[in-house]
């Protein structure tokens, strides 16, 4: 988090928050409200739809649950905001926030996703309970079944609107929002602004005010980028040298697919270093005990492809690998987001073998900066023609 440092800077009761909620920030141990809050606070607040164009780690989630509460910290007791998220991770993530800023406000809040049972959500539900924060499947389960009444709903918040539309989403989008009053107000949160969610923005907002974090796509200022020129069947070894050569955190790794983020998990567990990965075919509760030992540092690294890392909220990873070029430049993007938050630096390495070149090129010319490349003999597709390496091979650091 970098709030600005500054002493004139905006504090968040210079923003206009109820007492209750700085009550709770200061318990949080919040300091400053960070950039997308100071400019995303007092037009929420205005009732303003608004646009916010902000990646994870940016602070955005509490630039819009903050304006929630205090909106509904008076009115009646029923569902009254709906924050609508892509994945069951970024759902349980939000009402965390929710329940953290509420400590001292006499709101409540239920997670809605899938894979669990219906009965504790549908028994919210049918109470009223306040805010709902849900994945747009189970939702329209939800609504379908006749558990939801939404007629007293004022907010409607769809976070990362881009993912939501890259994962199919956009029908049940317009389901659920059949169910919400014309007369609301309606946030949207994305990455990155393709052209598919400005038409989002368009059908579901009015005249939205834009509040952008940063220029578009621009990497996180704090992380420090190396690509290493690999062999596509050297990635492995590659990887279990880094790891090894020198302490590493907390490692995010991200591959294309789920085969091949389980291919890395049993490379990776056989080479002694304990790993979990973290994809679609995953449980629930596989899910929950990886992010679990993940975050207690149980594991060090967490392998995961890109449809599990978006809105991931683990503080304090150190490393991002990509062992895969990511296809498109927002994922590198998205993905380095997840390293170098909360003011720490972290390294962001990408692995490319000859055939990813384009790519990597492509990243750089949206990234706006050459990424240096780091050449570790024995690897480097460039420098070594024989396949035969030492296995005392030097590993640089970046
Ligand atoms: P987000 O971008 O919403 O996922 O938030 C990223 C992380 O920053 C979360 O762990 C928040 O708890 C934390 N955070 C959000 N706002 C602040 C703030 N003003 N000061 C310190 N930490 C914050």
């Amino acid at each position: 988090m970098t709030p600005a440092d500054t002493n004139t800077s905006p504090t968040f009761a210079s923003l206009g928050l109820a007492p209750e909620l700085l009550h709770a920030l200061r318990d949080a141990g919040y300091e400053r409200p960070t950039p997308i809050q100071q400019d995303a606070i007092p037009l929420a607040l205005s009732g303003r739809d608004l646009i916010g164009l902000a990646q994870t780690g940016t602070g955005k989630t509490a630039s819009f649950t903050l304006p929630i509460l205090h909106r509904l910290m008076h009115g009646p007791r029923r569902t009254r905001a709906l924050v609508l998220t892509p994945t069951r991770e970024l759902c349980l993530q939000v009402e965390e926030s929710v329940r953290k800023y509420s400590l001292h406000a006499p709101l409540d809040v239920i997670p809605v996703f899938g894979g669990v049972s219906y009965e504790p959500q549908e028994k919210a539900l049918r109470a009223g309970v306040d805010i709902v924060v849900a994945t747009p499947g189970r939702l329209l389960d939800q609504i379908e079944r006749r558990n939801v009444d939404f007629s007293y709903l004022e907010v409607l918040v769809l976070d990362e609107a881009d993912r939501m539309l890259d994962m199919g989403f956009a029908p049940q989008i317009q389901k659920v929002i059949e169910q919400i009053p014309r007369y609301r107000q309606t946030m949207l949160f994305s990455a990155t602004m393709p052209p598919e969610v400005e038409a989002l923005g368009r059908k579901y907002l009015r005249r939205p005010l834009v509040v952008q974090v940063g220029r578009r796509s621009q990497a996180a200022a704090t992380v420090t980028h190396a690509v290493y020129p690999v062999r596509k069947e050297r990635k492995t070894d590659l990887l279990v040298n880094l790891l090894t050569a020198s302490h590493h955190d907390s490692v995010l790794v991200f591959t294309r697919t789920k085969h091949g983020a389980d291919k890395v998990e049993r490379d990776l567990t056989k080479a002694g270093i304990a790993t979990a990965a973290m994809h679609a075919d995953k449980s629930q509760p596989q899910r929950m005990r990886a992010l679990e030992d993940f975050r207690s540092g149980a594991i060090r690294v967490l392998v995961a492809t890109d449809i599990a890392q978006r809105g991931l909220d683990i503080n304090g990873i150190s490393h991002v690998i990509n062992f895969d070029v990511p296809q498109a430049p927002e994922d590198y993007v998205h993905r380095i987001g997840r390293t170098g938050r909360a003011a720490s630096t972290g390294d962001a390495y990408t692995f490319m073998s000859p055939d990813e070149i384009g790519m990597v090129r492509t990243i750089e010319r949206v990234i706006g900066q050459e990424i240096p490349r780091i050449s570790v003999p024995g690897f480097d597709f460039g420098t070594v023609a024989s396949a035969s390496v030492p296995s005392d091979a030097p590993v640089a650091s970046a």
